[in-house]
């Protein structure tokens, strides 16, 4: 499984599709509506060629991932994810609810709300169509710490709680894509070995740790928060 995330053209698409990616995701939620339209259709009839599935998205998430940044939520509107499913033929979609890409989020006493509202009108109106979160992160303070202690500066910062995203994953939501925290998750290990050990400078073992604290991470999140153990 090869997923393509945050396509931002055809072309790109095309390219992933045709070097044997597996899904696609087109992200056109910046442009306005009709364009968007346009492009994931455009995208959507190539892949489905090769039987490769394709992701949308609608609404714009706050926060910075790759070169897509945004200020603000734009929360996706319900009442255009019928109209936008039907006529480009995707197979899922990213949706705006109030998560938000990268580590710093929130500030410390922010208290981050997914606006469960809008997902169960979604649902309402496209029932078990697979509905996919981008920037759900939680932001472990334990390895913000544990980076910080080891001689790291990262500023304060909280994510989505997983309390919320348990709330989201009994949903129609079908993938949750959760990146900054397994971030923070290696280069915490790494930081402790170079911290505890500056002799150390074998690559085997800084990233075996590293690797070990990815797995522990992503069975956590599996196991206690998504849901998603034996589901794919
Ligand atoms: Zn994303």
């Amino acid at each position: 499984m090869l997923l393509l995330d945050h396509g931002d053209r055809f072309e790109l698409c095309v390219d992933c599709i045709e070097s044997g990616f597996s899904s696609v995701m087109i992200d056109g939620s910046h442009l306005p509506y009709e364009e968007n339209v346009a492009l994931t259709k455009k995208v959507v009839e190539f892949a489905h060629q090769f039987d490769v599935t394709v992701e949308g998205e609608l609404g714009v998430l706050a926060g910075i991932e790759d070169e897509v940044s945004a200020a603000h939520h734009t929360y996706t509107q319900p009442e255009e994810v019928e109209d936008f499913v039907a006529k480009t033929g995707v197979d899922s979609l990213a949706i705006s609810i109030g998560t938000s890409h990268g580590a710093f989020k929130f500030k410390p006493g922010e208290d981050p709300k997914i606006r469960l509202d809008i997902l169960t009108e979604i649902e309402k109106r496209i029932p078990g169509f697979p509905i996919v979160l981008h920037g759900s992160s939680s932001v472990p303070q334990e390895l913000v710490k544990m980076i910080n202690e080891h001689g790291g500066k990262m500023k304060d910062a909280i994510g989505i709680s997983e309390d919320q995203l348990r709330l989201a994953a009994k949903s129609a939501v079908c993938k949750i894509n959760i990146d900054s925290d397994g971030r923070l998750a290696m280069t915490a290990a790494i930081r402790k070995v170079f911290d505890e050990k500056p002799e150390e400078f074998d690559p085997r073992k800084y990233l075996g740790p590293a690797r070990d604290a990815l797995k522990k991470l992503y069975a956590h999140k599996i196991n206690n928060v998504l849901g998603s153990d034996g589901k794919a």
